[in-house]
């Protein structure tokens, strides 16, 4: 057990930490390769990742919240998963029902229906109802947002507001079979480099923008503060250790909520990734041995333990944005 002195008298700021459980098949998709049907069953990222960021939850007194999608919780091995983290004390949210990359782009009828099929299932696995979104590829367009206000939902986390969309979109090409990204310019967001780095009550018809009134409680994913790098854990991997520390202790003295995203992949073996995990790129990405994936882990749930106030996404919202009203309904409080 890491000793959990604190650097600093300082009132520690809040760490949301969150957890996208993109299932193999789900990351697969999103690079234009093909899953066969056992394959969506046995899946590596709830039989194995999700049991260790259960444990390491358990052993840095984390409590998370996971973003799961409800197909996936149509599974009775994955519902099972979902329920154990639940029973721990975590949260488990919506990440839509097929995690389509490009949701912005449907109907609207149809947004409606990936996010409230979803909250079906994830409520039959669980026994609890979800209260947060995250769209797949970090779509915060404003036929999101909007219909993220229509289900009734207390908070939005799709919100990446980074510099390098254009980079990354090109990342995603590259790793793609067809050459081209899924989502087109939906995915990591449009716009969204205007947005706060900070949480915000979100204008659903310009989702960068802090409302006047009726806004929706946004959860933007952690950027740094000069370059605006996604701070998460797969691009963590990349950077490295050295950076990713020295990216925390520069959020803890900046004193603004860290919301720090990790992947399923992020703690599942090469091998059970297949050719997710080949060629420069892939390696780079996903191809890291289990045993760094989890030491690189431990390093940031040590900090985070120690310099911040862990707290799912949740109980941040009912503590700092509370919520009497969604999209439609006056008198909403707005953020101080
Ligand atoms: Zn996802």
């Amino acid at each position: 057990m890491p000793a959990r002195c604190r650097t600093s008298d300082a009132q520690p700021p809040p760490a949301l930490i969150q957890v996208d459980l993109d299932a193999v098949w789900a990351v697969r998709e999103v690079y234009g390769l093909s899953t066969s049907e056992p394959d969506r069953k046995t899946d590596p990222v709830y039989h194995d990742a999700l049991p260790a960021f259960l444990d390491l939850f358990e052993e840095y007194g984390v409590r998370a919240t996971f973003f799961a999608v409800g197909m996936d919780a149509e599974d009775e091995g994955k519902a099972a998963r979902l329920r154990q983290a639940v029973e721990a004390g975590h949260e488990v949210a919506n990440h839509s029902y097929t995690h389509q990359i490009g949701l912005g782009a449907l109907p609207s009828d149809d947004i409606d229906a990936e996010i409230s099929q979803a909250q079906q299932c994830l409520e039959r696995a669980t026994g609890t109802t979800p209260v947060g979104f995250r769209s797949p590829g970090y779509d915060a367009s404003p036929a999101v947002l909007q219909a993220v206000g229509r289900a009734g939902l207390l908070y939005d986390a799709s919100m990446l507001p980074t510099y390098l969309g254009p980079a990354l979109r090109a990342v995603s090409r590259k790793l793609s079979q067809h050459g081209k990204a899924g989502g087109g310019r939906g995915h990591y967001g449009q716009g969204s480099w205007r947005a706060p780095r900070h949480p915000y009550f979100a204008d659903p018809d310009r989702p960068w923008k802090p409302a006047v009134e009726n806004g929706i409680p946004e959860l933007p994913v952690s950027v740094t503060r000069r370059f605006r790098a996604p701070f998460h854990a797969s691009v963590g991997m990349v950077l490295g250790t050295t950076w990713t520390a020295r990216t925390l202790r520069a959020f803890r003295r900046e004193g603004t909520p860290l919301i720090y995203l990790l992947h399923g992949v992020d703690l599942c073996s090469p091998r059970s990734l297949t050719d997710l995990a080949k060629g420069r790129l892939g390696r780079r990405l996903f191809g890291r041995g289990i045993e760094e994936k989890r030491s690189f882990v431990r390093t940031v749930l040590e900090y985070v333990s120690k310099e911040f106030e862990p707290s799912r996404s949740v109980d941040y919202i009912h503590a700092n944005m509370p919520v009497c009203c969604s999209v439609g309904r006056a008198g909403m409080p707005q953020a101080g």
